[in-house]
């Protein structure tokens, strides 16, 4: 039984990556396309195609990536606060936080005396190791990694981006719009299922969904795209 929590806890912690990275790639897929798809529908030479679904593809990782970053980074000052803040609670007033250790534990189930016992010992081991698993809630596994972060989702946008734009540089202009439309929403099927079964949701109505979403994205750029419609340039 000592060992049954960790394991546990790591295998949600790798779940979590997955699905993370489910949604990037969703994300890629979805904002390349569908800026592509706006693009085409304004009828314009390939090159302008190509340099949308390019630009797009960089514009939106470095931007995932920006946004991971900052927003781990904050949740890691915070966590760093809390942590330095536990550590002066632990020299100016030990009994005061072996008392509030052993009441987590007391909350958890455990007997005083036991919960008591605990405390005394995990403290004695590593004491902020032990404020900071119980009582704040940050461990080894969760600990903030901006970087890490930043990188895992400037990637896994660029992944599902990345597609797109080989259909525009493998298919014709002429049937683009509609391979590119077909193909990412297969692809947003596909993830779909793939994030759903990674969380532990239904996959037909978690795919469903994305699609639904993916559909009227695309119809609306196609829509502006129409607006704008030019002759051809090239
Ligand atoms: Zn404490």
């Amino acid at each position: 039984m000592a060992h049954s929590e960790p394991v546990e806890r790591h295998k949600i912690g790798r779940l979590g990556w997955l699905r993370a990275m489910v949604l990037g790639a969703n994300d890629g897929i979805l904002s390349t396309s569908s800026l592509l798809v706006g693009v085409i529908a304004s009828n314009p030479s390939r090159n302008i195609v190509l340099v949308t679904g390019i630009s797009g593809l960089i514009a939106g990782a470095m931007s995932m990536g920006a946004g991971e970053y900052v927003s781990v980074s904050s949740q890691s000052d915070s966590e760093s606060a809390e942590l330095h803040l536990e550590q002066q609670e632990l020299l100016q007033d030990w009994d005061a936080e072996v008392n509030e250790l052993t009441r987590i534990y007391m909350n958890r189930g455990l007997e005083k005396p036991l919960a008591r016992e605990v405390a005394t010992r995990l403290m004695e081991h590593n004491a902020l190791e032990a404020h900071a698993r119980d009582e704040l809630n940050i461990s080894e596994l969760t600990a903030a990694k901006p970087f890490q972060a930043a990188i895992a989702s400037a990637l896994s946008f660029s992944l599902g981006g990345i597609v797109p734009v080989l259909v525009v540089l493998l298919v014709p202009l002429s049937m683009l719009h509609w391979v590119l439309s077909i193909t990412s929403l297969i692809e947003l099927a596909v993830l779909g299922v793939v994030g759903a079964k990674a969380g532990n949701a239904k996959p037909l109505r978690a795919s469903l969904r994305v699609v639904c979403w993916g559909a009227a994205t695309m119809a609306a750029t196609s829509f502006i795209g129409k607006l704008f419609n030019a002759p051809i340039m090239d």
